[in-house]
């Protein structure tokens, strides 16, 4: 469980992280189950939107970019 999880939970995840390399979901602790490479750095890790967005989710030009498409980390959004 991810902090913004643990204090600020509506149920399901906002986004979820998939290592880039292979497309497999990360556990908590940035290990890839299907490859498994341990600590996966930021820049091969991949945000996808989850199924958590709420209903009248933000509509700020990162919120809506968050939304559209999976993006890699440490890559500019926008
Ligand atoms: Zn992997």
């Amino acid at each position: 469980m991810r902090w913004d999880e643990r204090h600020f939970a509506t149920g399901e995840p906002l986004r979820t992280f998939r290592h880039a390399v292979c497309g497999a979901e990360l556990d908590p602790d940035s290990r890839c189950p299907t490859c498994g490479q341990v600590d996966v750095p930021p820049g091969d890790v991949e945000a996808h939107p989850g199924p958590g967005i709420p209903a009248e989710p933000r509509q700020d030009p990162v919120g809506v970019a968050l939304r559209q498409r999976p993006h890699r980390l440490l890559q500019p959004l926008l």
